[in-house]
């Protein structure tokens, strides 16, 4: 955690925290050190302390599938990746193409999760997906940044990758581009500014509301538009885990993209449910920018 808040403070501490990063593989989750997870299961301590609001139990049910994922991690990673081999590469996605899938991608799936951060879940989510050493890709608005941005920096720095969700999540359809464009940069600025994250490359329009107006923007801006493949709604009301994971399992396809949100308890409590049975099913989680087979320098 010491590190992390130095990331807010200290440009010379960042620079360290990205040095160890890169110095222990490119996915920074897959190998984290006992060291790094007991520094950043420190944080959690110190970060709900300050919001007795907030109950400290463990919203996520403590299922026998549960105690055996966390005992494998690391097994899913090696046979995964003989199955989609490294001399065989995803080939380029153009820049402009509307992501929703990757097929060239194989057994790989990308967990992304939207309208973070949410002061009262974000650091369950990451939890979970650090027990699990999941990679995963969150898609921030820029207001709530502004409200936490400590989440924030705790996002990326367990190894996530973050896109752009725009400042207060509008229709976009309804906007002209002048606003597009300040909503887009304003909040680029935001995770640039309290992230490890130098580097924006991913947008997802609120609601998957898109006109002509962010097709322009987005390309003037370098920026890919990313959609998704599989949608369990699991920001309705009386949705449950089960029927999330139901949806997903049913739905999958090589290079899926996954839409999941922050801040529902029914989606934390589908997480390592979901997360179990896709590796057992003998697919690999990893980020939307890794769908692509591009690698954002500066996660
Ligand atoms: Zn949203």
């Amino acid at each position: 955690m010491l590190q992390i808040i130095f990331t807010i403070e200290d440009g010379k501490a960042n620079k360290t925290f990205n040095q160890e990063k890169d110095a222990n593989s490119s996915i920074a989750l897959a190998a984290s050190s006992p060291e790094q997870q007991a520094s950043t299961n420190q944080p959690k301590a110190s970060l709900t302390s300050d919001k007795a609001a907030v109950p400290t139990a463990n919203p996520v049910p403590s299922s026998p599938e549960q105690q055996v994922s966390t005992n494998q991690p690391e097994t899913s990673q090696t046979p995964d990746k003989a199955e989609v081999p490294t001399a065989n590469p995803v080939p380029p996605v153009p820049r402009e193409e509307i992501l929703r899938s990757v097929p060239a991608a194989g057994k790989r799936v990308a967990l992304t999760f939207d309208d973070g951060p949410s002061s009262r879940y974000t650091l369950e989510y990451l939890r979970v997906l650090r027990e699990h050493q999941v990679p995963a890709t969150f898609f921030l608005i820029g207001s709530k940044i502004e409200s936490n941005p400590v989440l924030a920096s705790a996002i990326a720095g367990d190894g996530h990758e973050i896109g752009n969700h725009t400042y207060s999540h509008p229709n976009l359809k309804q906007q002209n581009e002048t606003v597009i464009k300040e909503q887009i940069s304003r909040t680029s600025d935001l995770i640039t500014r309290w992230t490890s994250q130098k580097e924006i490359t991913l947008f997802r329009p609120p609601g998957g509301n898109y006109g002509p107006g962010l097709i322009k923007v987005a390309s003037e801006m370098n920026l890919r538009v990313v959609m998704w493949r599989i949608d369990p709604r699991d920001w309705e009301k009386n949705k449950t885990a089960s029927e999330i994971i139901a949806i997903v399992k049913k739905n999958l396809e090589p290079g899926a993209i996954i839409l999941l949100h922050e801040g529902k308890p029914q989606t934390l409590a589908a997480l390592p449910i979901l997360i179990t049975d896709l590796r057992n099913d003998g697919w690999d989680f990893v980020t939307v920018s890794q769908l692509i087979g591009e690698t954002n320098e500066s996660i």
